[in-house]
Formats: structure tokens, C-alpha cells, sequence
């Protein structure tokens, strides 16, 4: 590798050709990973079968409540779930299934060529160390032979390219001297300073306001736009990945429930979750309309219910019925030409005005 400069950055090799990739060819394939961690109480089944496709340069923004496993399949690819967790599956990154992949070769994709945003940026931060230092330390845990001169200057880089104003002074404070939203933007340099090929965000702007959450997104999406990296975006708000995803995947009790383009699903949300999810959202383009809530609890990922996971919450469920007995399986809707794991999902006959909704078959 070239040493890197202020104009010569510290990257992956990879052309920007090879990093956009084909439609054909995904950045990162995921394929019916499943993650379980047995512990002192029972099994859980944190995700169940999921798969999803990562194309180069696409925004993928993954949704649904806490406890829905987006996190944990996010913490799967990058090889950081505890010891008790038991991973199958597949998780195949230019090629390479990296659940195979011995752990130092593994390290050297992880913060290299897959990077995470964590959503606690003070927790991702050492309080004890510069935060030029730590974004230094990001470079040199992959690229050993650059300068100190080299590092600071792309440092300094790093740091003004996602907003934080005198670089340079700021490159020597420590991170309880910014505010939450600067922590945020300091996290997300630190995820960029290899420019890696795929993103992971998780819930990075959770704890911020609505106005500084706005701030972060657009320097994230500025910067992913810059480096040409693919990222996936995970938010319990689905508001987050309006205009900034290109597809979404809506998670619910470590299951896929509904996929497809962000517009589609949108517009046309063919699964009950999703409806209940974008009625609970608030929205400009409804006025006067009253929000609402889904009825119920996210279940325990112990004692997930069997059939659809989501039956005791649903509106639509048809109880007695195949509801409660059989898992509804992801398959494309006809009535909205994306995929959806509900039995119903084919009776989606309306969009009104005040949003979508289903009719039950019977
Ligand atoms: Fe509701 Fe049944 Fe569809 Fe599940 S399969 S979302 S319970 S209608």
C-alpha cells in the first residue's frame, strides 16, 4: 500500500469501479443466518433465516423495534457477538464467506473494509485519549507504515470532512468536550479512516435531537457518497431512512417481514408490521390524521409464538387459522411486487389517502 497523505488517503485498494460492483455481483450477501445464544434461562433466537443482498453504493436501511435482531445480525457480520452466541449461515463479502474466515483474517476486514458507526458514541470513544489519537489508532491497527506526519494530516482530514470545525485544535481534545452530536461526527470519521467498502450504521443518531440527528445523517450520507461505500442502516425510526435508503428490510422477532424498495414499501406496505410501524410515524404529507400505535409487546426472543411471530399483535391475524400454526414464508406479493412473510399479503387491495391497509381474505 502507497503511504498515505492529506491527498493521498489511507484506503483499500479497491478501484471505485470494483467498490460500486454490479447489479449481479452484491457487496455482501447474507443468507439464512441465524443466531442463537443459549443462556441460563433458555435458547434465544435472536435472528431467524435472514438473508439480504448489499449492493455497491446502496443505502439498505433495516427497521423495526428493539429486540427485532437488527443489531445482532449487523454484530454477525463483523464477527463481534459474545461466546455463547451460535452463528450459521452465510456471510459472503466480496465472495468470501467470512463466518470461515480464521479470526485474523477476519480483523483485517473488520474497521478496514467493513466499518461501524455504534450508536453510543461516547461509549465507542475512549474518554481517556485525544480524539486524534483514537482516529489514529483506527489508521494504524491496519496500515502500520504511515508517519506521524501522514497521520496527523489525515487526521485533521477526516475530521473537517465531516464537519467538525478547526480540525486541527480539535484533533487534540478529548471526547467530553464535544457535544453529542460532534461525538457522533468524531465516530464517524473513525469509521471512515480506512474508507471502507460497506458501512454499518447502528442507530446513529439515536440519542441526539431531531435537528442534530438531521446534522449527522446528512454528513454520513455526504461522505458515503464520497468514498462510494455501500452502507446498511439500522434505525428503530423509520423516518431515518426516508431519503437516505435506496431498499429497506423491516425486522420483527429476529425475522424478515417485509422487503423491498424504500418507495415501494412505503406506499405500498404489504405486510401488517410495516402498516403499523408507518401509522405510528409521523408524516407531512397526512394532516390531521391521528397516529397509532401497534397494539402489545415485541415477544420474548425465548419464547418466540409460533406461526407468524407477529399474530398476537396483528389486527388482520385470522385466528383460529393458519396465523398461529404456520410461519408465513417471505415471498413477493402479487398485489405489490415485493416481498412480504404474510399469508395475506396478496389481499393488499387499497392504498387510501390516510394510509395503506389490508383486507383479510375471509
Ligand atoms: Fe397478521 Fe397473519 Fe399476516 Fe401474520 S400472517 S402478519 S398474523 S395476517
Amino acid at each position: 500500500m502507497s503511504p498515505p497523505s492529506s491527498t493521498d488517503r489511507v484506503v483499500a485498494t479497491t478501484s471505485s469501479a470494483s467498490r460500486s460492483g454490479t447489479a449481479a455481483e452484491p457487496v455482501l450477501a447474507v443468507r439464512n443466518l441465524r443466531v442463537r445464544f443459549r443462556t441460563a434461562r433458555g435458547v434465544v433466537h435472536a435472528t431467524e433465516g435472514v438473508s439480504y443482498d448489499l449492493f455497491g453504493g446502496e443505502v439498505l436501511g433495516v427497521v423495526g423495534e428493539s429486540g427485532s435482531g437488527k443489531t445482532v445480525s449487523a454484530m454477525a457480520v463483523l464477527g463481534l457477538l459474545p461466546a455463547n452466541a451460535e452463528v450459521t449461515g452465510q456471510i459472503h463479502f466480496r465472495g468470501r464467506d467470512l463466518l470461515g474466515l480464521p479470526p485474523a483474517e477476519l480483523r483485517a476486514v473488520r474497521g478496514q473494509r467493513i466499518a461501524m458507526v455504534f450508536q453510543d458514541a461516547l461509549a465507542a470513544l475512549n474518554p481517556l485519549h485525544r480524539v486524534g489519537s483514537q482516529i489514529a489508532e483506527a489508521i494504524t491497527t491496519h496500515h502500520r507504515d504511515v508517519t506521524r506526519r501522514q497521520l496527523r494530516d489525515r487526521t485533521v482530514q477526516l475530521l473537517g470532512d465531516v464537519g467538525i470545525p478547526n480540525p486541527s485544535a480539535a484533533a487534540r481534545r478529548y471526547p467530553h468536550e464535544f457535544s453529542g452530536g460532534m461525538r457522533q461526527r468524531v465516530v464517524i470519521a473513525m469509521a471512515l479512516a480506512n474508507d471502507p467498502e460497506v458501512i454499518i450504521a447502528d442507530e446513529p443518531t439515536t440519542a441526539l435531537d431531531v435537528t442534530t440527528q438531521a446534522q449527522v445523517l446528512d454528513v454520513l450520507e455526504r461522505m458515503r457518497e464520497r468514498t462510494g461505500s455501500a452502507m446498511v442502516l439500522i434505525t428503530h425510526n423509520l423516518g431515518v431512512v426516508t431519503g437516505v435508503a435506496d431498499r429497506v428490510l423491516v425486522m420483527y422477532a429476529g425475522k424478515v417481514m417485509e422487503s423491498g424498495g424504500i418507495g415501494a414499501v412505503f406506499t405500498k406496505p404489504a405486510h401488517p408490521y410495516t402498516i403499523g410501524l408507518l401509522g405510528s410515524m409521523p408524516r407531512l404529507d397526512q394532516d390531521g390524521g391521528r397516529l397509532t400505535r401497534i397494539a402489545g409487546q415485541p415477544p420474548s426472543l425465548l419464547d418466540v409464538p409460533p406461526g407468524c411471530a407477529f399474530h398476537p399483535r396483528c389486527p388482520h391475524a385470522q385466528l383460529p387459522g393458519p396465523c398461529a400454526t404456520d410461519v408465513p414464508e417471505l415471498r413477493t406479493a402479487s398485489a405489490t411486487g415485493h416481498r412480504s412473510a404474510c399469508h395475506f399479503a396478496d389481499d393488499l387491495t387499497r392504498v387510501s389517502p390516510s394510509g395503506p391497509s389490508l383486507e383479510p381474505r375471509g
